[in-house]
């Protein structure tokens, strides 16, 4: 059976920037989406004349993919060589999420949508920066049950100085309370990036104990509701596991297309330049819109794969490791497989550094 093998199409526009950003994308750009399509699509053609591989699964990050019109987005994903089964993610903002934009996703063959709702607490969202209302996750749930989606995920962040343990245990409680609860969910720990507003300012950076708190909380109770852990930041009902995310995480090759793009394939990483204006100059004079690469030798590749097979429920072998002694309170062993202990997925780090193939 082949690999698996992933696309990611980077969407840089936002409709305002939220305070803790620090990805790829822009606020004031609306004007170049037009020509920014047609450049993603001339770089997919080029990539196809090379022999492009075939898609298992397609994922639109950002940014915010939902800025872009439905039928500009499908543009683009019709450019791409797919499977016949190809998961097909688009990132949405809550804000975006009418029943009207997911059903012409689902028609133009987007299979699984992402929506950032982030927490359901007022005070919380405006700490974050974030415009969407407190009632966001019903409008999302319902629009997404209307359109047809059967998967589709939400994504929570902790930390913020704004929340507390009882502002979380809210959140979940709405999100679980659904009619139509999340099937995946997707928990990040806010992190106060330098160049953001949010890292600028000591006094919002979170507190290291109450985040570690708040995510163990959101650990136990998704997994007393039936997610099952996948991975430091996932949890899934079973069967809707994200295929694109297993790529990353299983090491496999991907290819990204779009200002700021990363791709992984055969050893190589390679990624575009940063900025839309640039990315579609170059692509408009003919050019590969290359802005860096660099060659993975094997001992690279090896504690690659080590170090993000240890972030999953999978694990490592044990033999990954000399010693187990000074990290034995952050990690389980079963069948000879060691994984994070709850203690240690915030702690993940520290057990990294222990694996033999980071020498
Ligand atoms: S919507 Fe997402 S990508 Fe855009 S600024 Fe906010 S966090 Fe960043």
């Amino acid at each position: 059976m082949n690999r698996p093998f992933g696309i990611y199409v980077h969407v840089p526009f936002c409709a305002h920037r939220c305070d803790y950003c620090a990805f790829a994308t822009y606020a004031d750009r609306d004007h170049l989406m037009d020509a920014y399509v047609d450049a993603v699509v001339q770089e997919i053609e080029w990539a196809r004349e090379k022999g492009l591989a075939t898609a298992s699964s397609v994922f639109f990050g950002g940014g915010t993919p939902s800025r872009l019109a439905p039928e500009q987005l499908l543009r683009i994903l019709d450019a791409l060589p797919r499977d016949a089964d190809c998961e097909v993610t688009v990132e949405c903002n809550p804000e975006d999420a009418n029943v009207g934009r997911l059903r012409a996703y689902r028609a133009g063959g987007v299979t699984r949508m992402s929506f950032g709702v982030q927490s359901t607490q007022r005070a919380v969202l405006a700490d974050l920066g974030r415009r969407h209302g407190i009632m966001a996750h019903e409008q999302v749930s319902r629009a997404v049950h209307e359109a047809g989606f059967s998967t589709w995920n939400m994504d929570l962040i902790v930390g913020s100085r704004a929340e507390s343990l009882e502002d979380v245990r809210a959140t979940l409680d709405d999100l679980l309370g659904l009619e139509f609860a999340p099937p995946h969910i997707s928990c990040y720990a806010l992190t106060p990036e330098p160049a953001t507003p949010l890292g600028q300012d000591p006094a919002r950076h979170p507190d290291e104990d109450a985040t570690a708190d708040a995510y163990d909380l959101v650990g136990a109770t998704l997994e007393a509701n039936g997610y099952e852990w996948e991975e430091i930041s996932n949890w899934a009902k079973p069967g809707h596991e994200c295929r694109h995310n297993h790529v990353y995480w299983d090491h496999d090759d991907y290819r990204g297309f779009g200002s700021a793009a990363h791709s992984h394939e055969h050893g190589r990483r390679f990624w575009n330049v940063r900025t839309p204006d640039r990315y579609i100059a170059m692509v408009r004079a003919g050019e590969s819109p290359l802005g860096g690469e660099e060659v993975l030798d094997a001992s690279t590749q090896a504690f690659e794969r080590d170090s993000l097979a240890l972030r999953t429920r999978h694990g490592v072998p044990v033999e990954a490791f000399e010693s187990l002694d000074e990290i034995a309170h952050l990690v389980k062993v079963a069948d000879g497989q060691v994984t994070l202990a709850t203690q240690g997925r915030l702690l993940a780090n520290q057990v990294i550094v222990r694996l033999k193939s980071s020498n």
